[in-house]
């Protein structure tokens, strides 16, 4: 899938529409989810115009991916959720229900989540 300039990731990134950050770094940024299904869900993306875990596998420096998985880890640590845990989770696509095209990571923490199911 070709991205989408004018997706609200993008937008969000050019500081066109506000967002409540929590992190950000040169690749990457973490900002609380506007809608959240948990008490701490935040989402983490790439700063790079990708869709997928395709798309970044296949063409984002190993600085962008480093910074990018780092950023998780540090986003769980800021939030102090690292001793009660935390999920990780990632849409790609239609079949995931990928709402936003542009690639992110929720993490979900602050409360008993249940058996993850596809
Ligand atoms: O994985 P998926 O693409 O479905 O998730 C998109 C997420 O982006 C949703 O959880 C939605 O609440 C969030 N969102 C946001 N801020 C926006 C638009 C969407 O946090 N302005």
């Amino acid at each position: 899938m070709a991205y989408d300039p004018d997706n609200i990731f993008a937008k969000i990134l050019r500081g066109e529409i506000p967002c409540s950050k929590v992190y950000e770094d040169e690749h990457t940024l973490a900002f609380h989810d506007i809608n959240p299904q948990a008490p701490t869900h935040i989402l983490v993306i790439p700063k790079g115009a990708y869709v997928s875990w395709t798309d970044f596998s296949d063409t984002a420096s190993d600085a962008e991916i480093a910074a990018l998985v780092r950023a998780v880890g540090t986003v769980a640590k800021q939030a102090g959720v690292t001793e009660d845990g935390y999920r990780t989770l990632s849409n790609t696509g239609p079949d995931a229900n990928q709402e936003v095209p542009h690639l992110h990571i929720h993490v979900f923490a602050g409360r008993k989540l249940g058996r993850m199911v596809p």
